[in-house]
């Protein structure tokens, strides 16, 4: 089977020598954890100790979270113009384009993902922060000039205060800067948590915010488990709202405990993402995007196309072609320019990939590729074959529920009601695509799909302009742009009398 898949074991990187040490950002400065504990990380990849990151506790989040509240109440930020906040936060942008490649290699090195899409990741975001900036200056409120001649209302938009920001092992950087650009340009102060597996990127980041002159406490980072970090970050009475992106059970666990003290909530969770792929459709440009689609990140992506449904005229054509194109895709060392499909984040994940794909077959689908464990050469073996399952019907567990891994589902549909029923059966809501050179076929699935992002057409673009979120059980609230940005907005109505026209309510008999 090996033979048969593009595998790429030699690197063009170098482990470094020495493991980056990742400390917490409290109210400005860069410390250990009180107690001095730490956590290692080994890339999934390499097996080698690639950092050490401070381990926080309550202490550390406590501080953390008083720090932002300081910062937000005496307005050293909050009240900042436009102009003032959009200036460090190019600054920020600039840095983050100069630290490139150092944020790339992290990156790969904690999360298995190829050095080439780690750089697309870590110097893509600076679009974001630009963006948020251009948010900062540009944002407005409104005004009702129609309420009577002696009434003016105005509307003003707030930040909303301290946001407690929580973030996944897959897209580190890239999530970090979906949330905390947008957070500042509106002028909240911020305390963030990255992933156990992946801190040193979110670490990295402190460095060049202070670089940039973003004033302390206005964010602070706390490394460290869910529990106790996260867990207060949700739960404290001096925050007054969540960031989340993670799993859909801890997303739930969040809303329940931030619900205690109505704290504000928006959240990114998991997607079961279906392509639908009609007859008519350029079916070549199709089975590239099924098979960006479902590698893109080893498939650990909430965005991963990981079930297609495929008109059934088509269906074995299409899939041979993805078998054949699945089998070019170059898998192995991250640490190669070429790569394309790096390692598994962890032992335990590659086992519950595994799980799905056993299951899926005992109760009847069949595999056409792949559906084991990889081992690359010198690199040892948390990596997974690229994987194609046919004949998979919608009871399925691999049908319904995230797999995280690279392993696509195959259903196949009649007609067009079908296809539409299929896509819907989920509990899930983030993405969906449709292929067909039909305008009409395209409009109508995109209007009654149940998902907050449709592709025609391609799959996975992606704008800051561009809002994103998740319907159904992929989330509530909305990222990145204007509408992403106003998650982290209060309203307040301001009702103003021109002149003394109003009329006594007591009477003065
Ligand atoms: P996870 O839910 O296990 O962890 C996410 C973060 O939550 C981590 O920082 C973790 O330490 C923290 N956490 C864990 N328990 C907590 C608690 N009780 N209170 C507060 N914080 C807690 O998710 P993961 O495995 O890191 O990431 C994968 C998941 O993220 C997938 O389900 C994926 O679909 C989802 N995701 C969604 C999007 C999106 O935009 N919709 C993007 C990327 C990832």
């Amino acid at each position: 089977m090996n033979d048969l898949l593009h595998i790429i074991s030699e690197p063009a990187l170098n482990v470094p020598a020495s493991p980056y040490q990742a400390r917490h950002f409290i109210d400005g400065a860069l410390v250990d954890s009180a107690d001095g504990r730490k956590s290692d990380r080994r890339s999934p990849s390499h097996g080698v100790v690639v950092s050490q990151a401070a381990l926080g506790g309550v202490a550390e989040t406590e501080a953390a979270i008083a720090a932002a509240r300081r910062a937000f109440d005496d307005g050293r930020w909050s009240r900042l113009s436009g102009k003032d906040r959009a200036r460090v936060l190019n600054k920020v942008a600039d840095l983050i384009e100069r630290n490139e490649e150092r944020l790339a290699l992290l990156e790969t090195l904690e999360s298995g993902k190829p050095i080439s899409q780690a750089r697309g990741e870590c110097g893509g975001a600076a679009d974001l922060w630009r963006y948020a900036a251009s948010l900062a200056r540009t944002s407005h409120g409104d005004s009702h000039n129609t309420l009577g001649p002696d009434i003016l209302g105005v509307v003003v938009k707030e930040p909303i205060g301290v946001v407690s920001i929580i973030t996944p092992w897959n897209f580190p950087f890239w999530i970090l800067s979906q949330k905390l650009p947008f957070a500042l340009a509106a002028g909240c102060t911020c305390v963030v948590k990255p992933s156990e597996m992946t801190p040193s990127t979110t670490a990295m980041l402190a460095e060049l915010l202070a670089e940039a002159g973003l004033p302390a406490g206005v964010c602070n980072i706390v490394l460290g488990h869910g529990d106790p970090v996260g867990s207060l970050m949700t739960s404290h009475p001096e925050v007054d709202m969540v960031s989340f992106t993670g799993s859909t059970a801890v997303g739930k666990r969040i809303t329940a405990t931030a619900g205690q003290s109505l704290k504000k909530v928006a959240l990114e969770l998991g997607g079961k993402n279906p392509q639908v792929i009609f007859p008519d459709a350029d079916l070549e440009t199709a089975a590239d995007a099924v098979t960006f689609g479902i590698y893109f990140n080893v498939g650990q992506c909430c965005n991963s196309s990981s079930r297609i449904i495929v008109h059934e005229d088509i269906a074995d054509a299409f899939v041979d072609r993805v078998v054949a194109l699945s089998r070019k895709v170059a898998f192995g060392n991250p640490l190669h320019p070429d790569t394309q499909v790096g390692a598994i984040v962890t032992p335990e994940h590659r086992e519950k990939i595994d799980g799905y794909v056993r299951a899926a077959q005992e109760a009847g689908a069949e595999l056409c590729l792949g559906g084991a464990g990889l081992s690359v050469p010198g690199l040892g073996d948390q990596f997974y074959q690229p994987t194609v399952i046919r004949r998979v019907t919608p009871d399925m567990a691999i049908a319904r529920e995230e797999v995280f891994g690279p392993v696509l589902s195959v259903l196949t549909f009649g007609s067009f009601d079908e296809a539409i029923a299929l896509a819907n059966d989920a509990t899930y809501g983030l993405s969906a695509g449709v292929w067909s050179e039909n305008v009409h076929t395209c409009l109508e699935f995109c209007r009654r799909v149940q998902a907050g992002t449709v592709w025609t057409n391609t799959w996975m673009d992606g704008f800051p302009e561009m809002t994103f979120g998740g319907v159904k059980q992929s989330g509530q609230g909305r990222e990145i742009g204007s509408y992403g940005f106003d998650e982290f907005l209060e309203v307040k109505s301001m009702v103003l009398r021109l002149g003394r026209t109003r009329v006594p309510w007591v009477r003065n008999t």
